[in-house]
């Protein structure tokens, strides 16, 4: 009980503080932000850089006022934040953040919702119910296939693949929920040698060795060569990747996946930035046979410009993934707090997390199953668009523009290092050029 004749100052500081006022002042910062994208440089300068010195020091030993805080976020924060929601951001395989869902963020936050359970957070669990109905419609996957939203898609695909190895090893009749791996019947992994590294560290973490994977070979742009493809069974998780990292090269969904399914094998598909080609007339082509696979990894905040952090993992057996992620009687949560309805916290390794379905549900709404569509259309378009001038300008580009990503190489290494990186804010990071005093 707090004794009513003694406040202690930080307590008196905050109950006299106008939430609403600060929360218009943030929003201030955050609106001009916004709104000076376009004008910002893309990667913080040096000078700017230099300014982060001033979020360290030593440990504050008293209060310190809302406003200032946020005076301080607002000024060195901003100045140092890499433009990547701007339009003229083309680092990584990085999304920015469509209004719709910047603007769900920021309401999301003020809501701050914990949507580990229905019983908790009604609008956090509705929303990521309807979000599964949603993403599974559009990318066209099996009815009733289950879904959650995770942290990106290095999660998406850990938790994927526990579902995969806990459901192979029950056709053994062997629970390694209980018994965990000692003493497991074997199972074989296969994926192209071209995998992302999220696929070794996921492999490794959960025990089935990142290092004794059957890599198939794959062609020059980084695609799986499906004639290579070894013979597979019912006790083998086979890795399927829908755009290459570097490339945006698909490996062959349909007939790889229909030769797995005769076998009996799990297939879990990479589908990191791939999966939203299935919501484009032009595109699909690529993700052709997408639903025959058991387990799939997307990310919203990649090609659907969700904000972060917003990845989804999905399986077609929901008591699988329920299973795998030790369902509501393993929690210790009483079960009487409880309804009917969905419990995200059955779907993933977490519990209490943030509502990332609102900003999800936001940007499915804003832009229609059209909008993602045209979307991909668009990020294609310039794709091709960028290959064409850049290979007018003399560079050799190393993959057809299948889809959003290409490779360009000028001359030699160190050639191509200079002209593409010599101007850019990374580079003098990179370098050890900016000192940043901490
Ligand atoms: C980005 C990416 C990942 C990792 O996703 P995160 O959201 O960064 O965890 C995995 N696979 C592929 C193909 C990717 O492009």
């Amino acid at each position: 009980m707090i004794n009513k004749k003694y406040v202690s100052p930080v307590l008196e500081t905050l109950r006299n503080y106008s939430l609403r006022a600060g929360i218009e002042k943030a929003a201030g910062y955050a609106a001009e932000y916004a709104a000076e994208i376009e004008d910002r440089p893309v990667y913080p300068r040096c000078e700017a850089l230099a300014e982060l010195g001033q979020l360290g020091g030593n440990v504050p030993e008293h209060p310190e006022l809302t406003d200032k805080i946020i005076d301080i976020l607002g000024g060195a924060g901003s100045d140092t934040a890499v433009s990547s929601t701007g339009g003229r951001y083309f680092g990584f395989v990085m999304g920015g953040s469509l209004p719709a869902g910047m603007c769900a963020g920021i309401l999301s936050s003020a809501w701050d919702q914990n949507a580990a359970k229905y019983a908790m957070s009604p609008v956090a669990n509705e929303l990521e119910d309807i979000c599964e109905k949603w993403v599974s419609d559009i990318l066209g996957l099996p009815d009733g296939t289950a879904m959650a939203t995770v942290g990106g898609s290095s999660n998406a695909t850990l938790i994927a693949i526990t579902a995969a190895r806990d459901a192979l090893l029950a056709r053994k009749n062997y629970d390694a929920g209980r018994n965990g791996l000692f003493g497991a019947p074997e199972i074989r992994v296969v994926t192209g040698a071209a995998a992302h590294p999220s696929v070794y560290r996921a492999l490794s973490v959960i025990g089935l060795g990142g290092g004794r994977i059957e890599e198939v070979p794959c062609g020059p742009d980084g695609s799986m060569q499906a004639d290579a493809l070894p013979e597979l069974d019912d006790m083998t998780l086979l890795i399927l990747q829908a755009g290459a990292l570097h490339t945006g090269a698909f490996d062959e969904i349909r007939p790889i996946c229909e030769k797995a399914c005769r076998a009996g094998a799990w297939i879990h598909i990479d589908g990191a930035i791939g999966l939203w080609a299935a919501a484009s007339e032009n595109l699909k082509h690529l993700t052709d046979g997408l639903e025959l696979a058991d387990s799939w990894a997307a990310d919203a905040h990649k090609g659907l410009n969700a904000p972060y952090d917003n990845g989804i993992v999905l399986c077609r057996d929901r008591g699988a993934l329920k299973k795998a992620m030790g369902g509501a009687d393993l929690s210790g949560i009483d079960a009487s707090a409880g309804t009917s309805r969905r419990d995200n916290m059955d779907y993933t390794f977490e519990m209490s997390r943030r509502a990332r379905s609102v900003e999800l549900w936001a940007v499915i709404k804003s832009l229609g199953r059209g909008g993602i569509g045209q979307m991909q259309d668009e990020l294609h378009a310039k794709a091709v668009y960028f290959a064409r001038r850049l290979a007018d300008a003399g560079f050799e580009i190393m993959n057809d523009v299948t889809f959003i990503q290409f490779g360009a190489h000028w001359k030699d290494d160190s050639a191509t290092e200079k002209n593409t990186q010599r101007r850019t804010g990374f580079r003098r990071l990179l370098d050890g050029r900016c000192g940043i005093q901490r």
